[in-house]
């Protein structure tokens, strides 16, 4: 129970390409509900959760742009793709009996709860799973600098990145056999390496804020319960 989990309270950021299976586009729902299960685990033990998932999986600001959309359109374009994969996190949770709230950096009303921080705090003390979409509602920034800016509004923990690896490497593990997993790893380092974690300016705020960063496989059933519990292979960037 709660007097036993590493963390109360949780950010975790997912990439919207985690919501896709094994397709090449969009939203697969099999795939939502596993996570949305993955999530619930971690609900039940009492630990509040928030959540930042991309967009990626639907449009991302840059392929736009390279071609030939207008930057900032094109961002605004990936932001509203998170809103769509919060919406289908929030149902997929909501179906398993899970309140949740869909806070958008992006007012849109009558889909999602505009952001205004102190009620989003009263929410996670409720117990109900926050999903942050529309990321930080800029252009030029990401869902990871949305994820770090919220863990650090919501005095969350840490950062749980569920990843499709079990945590950082010494070298990309899918090309060289002998990659080794590092267990600790400090957040210079993993910018200097330039170490695909979260992008630089998501590192440097979780850096400044003292807020760890822990890299796991939302891949391995039972992985997030187990970073609950201290358990399991992971990479903590602090
Ligand atoms: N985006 C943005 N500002 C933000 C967050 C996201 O402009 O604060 C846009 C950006 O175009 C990005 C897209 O939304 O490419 C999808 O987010 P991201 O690439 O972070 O998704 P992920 O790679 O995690 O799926």
């Amino acid at each position: 129970d709660i007097e036993n989990t590493t963390f109360k309270r949780v950010m975790l950021k997912i990439s919207g390409e985690a919501l896709m299976g094994d397709t090449s586009f969009g939203l697969h729902p099999p795939t939502v509900q596993r996570v949305a299960k993955e999530v619930k685990s971690v609900h039940d033990l009492g630990v509040e959760i928030c959540m930042v998932i991309g967009g990626g999986n639907i449009f991302r600001g840059l392929q736009g742009s390279a071609q030939g959309m207008e930057r900032t359109t094109a961002d605004y374009m990936g932001m509203l793709a998170t809103v769509m994969n919060a919406l289908a996190m929030q149902s997929a949770l909501e179906e398993l009996g899970i309140h949740t709230r869909v806070i958008s950096a992006i007012t849109m009303n009558e889909v999602a709860e505009p952001y205004i921080r102190r009620r989003a705090v009263r929410h996670l003390e409720k117990k109900r799973v926050c999903i942050f979409a529309a990321g930080t509602g800029n252009p030029y920034f990401t869902t990871d600098t949305a994820a770090a800016l919220r863990a650090s509004e919501m005095a969350c923990e840490a950062i749980l990145m569920g990843k499709n690896v079990d945590g950082v490497y010494d070298k990309d593990p899918k090309k060289h056999d002998d990659a080794q997993r590092l267990d600790r790893i400090g957040y210079d380092e993993v910018l200097q390496k330039r170490l695909g974690v979260m992008d630089a300016s998501a590192i440097a705020l979780a850096r400044d804020n003292n807020l760890p960063i822990v890299v796991f496989s939302l891949d391995e059933p039972g992985g997030f319960k187990g970073i609950m519990a201290g358990e399991g292979t992971y990479t903590i960037v602090e």
